[in-house]
């Protein structure tokens, strides 16, 4: 687990204007995302935030104001994906995040200031990409309160399954629909079987949700048949971001019984363009949440002191919902929801620890989602289902008195997070947002 060093002390200052107290993109933080210019031609490459300027990593790389192991990692960073930067590593990593901290620190010299200012793009003038080739994208369950707030509406009587408590869930999800930030996406069309009907029908989704996730990049990878030890799983994350599990309930609940999610999940999902690296996260680090009894402690292999006594991470999660009301009266998106990631029953570590204990391997750029946030107050939902009962207690949105069990075409759905704690600099992750677009029209 990473450890305090200068790179996270509060007091220190960039030269970049509008660094300082920015309410994402101080120094202490310097996440990644791959970016262009609008309307450019231009290749995609590696670019690191600060304020609301980013680093253009292909200028920097070029510009030679790195040396070593920092510059090395540097050039990588300056693909269209960054896939080899994240099978660099840990220390690769640290050197690039160390080096640009420097670059940009108030203490940098007047004529390094001067090369690095050349090499800045303002955040309003770029659109992003995908961080990473994805191969693989799996999305885990491991909220309880979510698990317990989505089994009522599904099992009223038992809603938590037996092995909840036992192991990280999961299903392995499609990497071809996820998409950036930004992108819309068409409400799906699939079967769904409506409560007091004889036999199921073909519809666009009248239950179409979002999920509060958050994400996270495979770093090396690991070879198939050596499993991830709990001790070494965090070397394997390369940062997080967040995600939006998109979700159609009616077509997911007809069809998920008894192999899991398949159309009701797999029609998009879409993540934030930065990725907060692990290090930068170090401030934020929070015991495992409790097991109260009658809940198991965890088999040995999910286990590990270091790992319970700081295997959380504490960020602050929020969901809006702008709608074309919203919009037409120039109001704020409404806020529906706000918790912490550090609820979590099972953390990012025994994902990775559990993914791979069975042999199977994790390749660099490869998307792990944590599964739908959850809290365990009223207001804590991660997802409209649970906020709604099901679909039979709409709520209100504040900022038009609008109704919503599900969501309507026209709605962006926007996911804001967050670390703050006193002694540190707040850091952020931006934004993920989505809107809903009407169906395609029936097909023959
Ligand atoms: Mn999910």
């Amino acid at each position: 687990m990473d450890t305090l060093n200068h790179t996270h002390d509060p007091a220190a200052l960039s030269w970049v204007p509008g660094a300082q107290g920015h309410q994402d993109f101080p120094l202490q933080n310097l996440p990644v995302a791959v970016f262009r210019r609008q309307g450019e031609e231009e290749a995609f490459r590696g670019g690191m935030a600060i304020g609301d300027q980013i680093v253009d990593l292909a200028a920097l790389s070029s510009a030679r104001l790195l040396t070593g192991e920092a510059q090395h990692a540097c050039e990588l960073a300056a693909r269209p994906r960054l896939n080899a930067l994240m099978a660099a590593g840990q220390p690769a990593w640290r050197a690039l995040r160390h080096g640009v901290f420097d670059l940009l620190s108030s203490h940098a010299r007047e004529t390094t200031q001067a090369s690095v200012r050349a090499c800045l793009v303002p955040q309003q003038q770029a659109t992003y990409g995908l961080p990473s080739r994805i191969g693989d994208y799996t999305d885990f369950y491991t909220s309880i309160h979510h698990a317990r707030n989505v089994g009522r509406v599904i099992r009223p009587d038992d809603p938590l399954t037996p092995n909840f408590v036992w192991l990280p869930i999961a299903y392995h999800g499609r990497a071809s629909s996820v998409v950036i930030s930004g992108t819309p996406f068409k409400r799906p069309n699939g079967q769904a079987f409506p409560p007091g009907a004889r036999a199921p029908v073909f519809t666009p989704s009248t239950r179409l949700d979002y999920e509060l996730e958050m994400g996270f990049y495979i770093g090396p990878g690991n070879a198939q048949g050596n499993p991830v030890p709990l001790a070494q799983a965090e070397k394997q994350i390369f940062g997080m971001c967040l995600l939006n599990d998109w979700s159609a309930r009616d077509h997911q609940f007809w069809e998920m019984a008894p192999l899991g999610p398949f159309l009701g999940k797999n029609f998009c999902t879409s993540v934030s363009p930065w990725v907060v690296m692990m290090e930068a996260l170090a401030p934020f680090r929070a015991p495992v949440a409790d097991r109260l009894a009658p809940e198991p402690q965890p088999l040995p292999y999910l286990e590990h002191p270091v790992h319970r006594a700081a295997g959380g991470v504490d960020v602050q999660l929020t969901v809006s919902i702008d709608t074309e009301a919203t919009r037409a009266s120039g109001a704020k998106p409404s806020q529906v929801s706000r918790t912490s990631f550090r609820h979590q029953y099972w953390t990012v570590a025994q994902m990775v620890t559990q993914h791979t204990v069975g042999g199977c391997n994790l390749q660099s750029g490869d998307l792990i989602g944590t599964g739908t946030i959850s809290g365990p107050t009223p207001g804590e939902e991660g997802a409209i289902v649970e906020l709604s009962r099901g679909g039979t207690a709409p709520i209100t949105l504040s900022a038009t008195g609008e109704q919503r069990s599900f969501l309507h075409d026209g709605d962006t759905v926007i996911l804001r997070g967050w670390c703050e704690r006193q002694g540190a600099a707040r850091i952020g992750f931006g934004t993920c947002e989505g809107r809903v677009l009407p169906a395609s029209g029936p097909t023959a």
